[in-house]
């Protein structure tokens, strides 16, 4: 499966410095040197996952390229990079819909943690195929919903996000460390008690007997998984 990732860089020498480590941490690359570019890019390669976009670019700027990619798909991952380090840059890109933030000179490895970071957020490794199956649950990863014969059942962006990572890894004993990370990120700094609480709200939602849970089985010492 192809991992496809957005480059939008005016600067040759730090577009193949980008391009250069990410092919090398097993990505494919679609280069854009301006806005227009990288706008019709997107919609030549609807797989692409994650965006790192420049501000600073000659034409439409970087803030207004992420403005328009936000107007149209909410499940890209955009990273903005910036030589430019003041905190109004960062405010601006994240007030515009990014959700990451790389400033200018950045290492190799400072590049591909983040994107990897962002590509796992962006929706795991899979092509998404708009619908897991997994009976009685239908979980639409285009609207972001969840069915259960046929009744859609009510959940927050978190619970939803559990529950597409356990459908798709099913039958896999999850860590609670791996479930935190695919689902808050790796920045996040709170206790791993949040996956307790948020997996028993999911539970009271979809299992027949939340005291017996069915669906997200407990792996005692270790965390959950899909089935039992
Ligand atoms: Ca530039």
């Amino acid at each position: 499966m192809v991992k496809r990732v957005l480059v939008l860089e005016d600067e040759s020498s730090i577009r193949s410095f980008i391009v250069i480590n990410l092919h090398r941490a097993g990505y494919e690359v679609v280069e854009a040197e301006n806005g227009e570019e990288a706008l019709e890019k997107l919609s030549a390669y609807p797989d692409i996952r994650v965006a790192l976009l420049d501000i600073m670019l000659p034409g439409i700027d970087g803030f207004e390229v992420c403005r328009r990619i936000r107007a149209v798909n909410t499940q890209i991952g955009i990273i903005m990079l910036s030589a430019r380090t003041q905190e109004m840059d960062k405010v601006t890109g994240l007030m515009t819909g990014a959700d990451d933030y790389v400033t200018k000179p950045f290492s190799p490895a400072e590049l591909t943690a983040r994107v990897d970071a962002l590509f796992r957020r962006a929706g795991g490794m899979e092509v998404d195929s708009g619908e897991i199956y997994l009976a009685p649950f239908r979980l639409n990863t285009r609207n972001r919903t969840l069915e259960k014969n046929d009744d859609r059942v009510k959940l927050t962006q978190v619970e939803y996000s559990i529950m597409k990572l356990f459908m798709e890894n099913p039958g896999k004993a999850l860590s609670r460390e791996e479930i935190l990370d695919a689902v808050w990120g790796r920045d996040y700094l709170g206790e791993l008690k949040i996956v307790d609480v948020n997996i028993r709200r999911l539970r009271l939602k979809i299992e027949d007997n939340p005291n017996n849970p069915a669906c997200i089985t407990t792996v005692w010492g270790y965390g959950y998984k899909w089935g039992s």
